[in-house]
């Protein structure tokens, strides 16, 4: 691992150190990781610590809105189907309308979790601007 190197990172948000409060966090890029590493070192002190990186944050926070916004729409669609067939004495097969639904469900579950993650992530994140000092 290399030490934390200041004049290669000059970020625009600074990211304080919760253990010593006098250094700041900089990433830890090891040879042939992503730029985007979510692994940080305190300049000051050395403590280590994973704060998500914004561009997975919002890549997160992408992906769970649309995805869940899509598995709604299906749930709703699928829903109608099945709310006039019953209206109208149509016959259908309920398993496997039931089966959509249900998938749909989980899907709209794992979504939400997906946004529910990102928060958490903005929130830990956030947690690092705010110098103790
Ligand atoms: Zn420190």
């Amino acid at each position: 691992m290399n030490m934390p190197n200041q004049t290669q990172s000059v970020t625009r948000d600074k990211l304080y150190c919760k253990k010593c409060s006098r250094g700041l966090m900089f990433p830890v890029i090891e040879e042939g990781e992503a730029e985007y590493t979510e692994n940080y070192q305190c300049n000051n002190c050395g403590h280590v610590a994973t704060i998500p990186s914004v561009l997975i944050i919002v890549s997160q926070l992408f992906t769970g809105i649309v995805g869940g916004l899509f598995s709604l729409v299906l749930f709703i669609e699928e829903l109608e189907t099945l709310m006039t067939a019953f209206q109208f004495n149509i016959s259908v097969s309920i398993a496997t309308d039931m089966a959509l639904l249900s998938i749909a469900l989980i899907f709209i579950a794992g979504f939400t979790f997906t946004v529910f993650r990102a928060v958490r992530d903005i929130r830990k994140r956030k947690s690092y601007r705010i110098p103790l000092h």
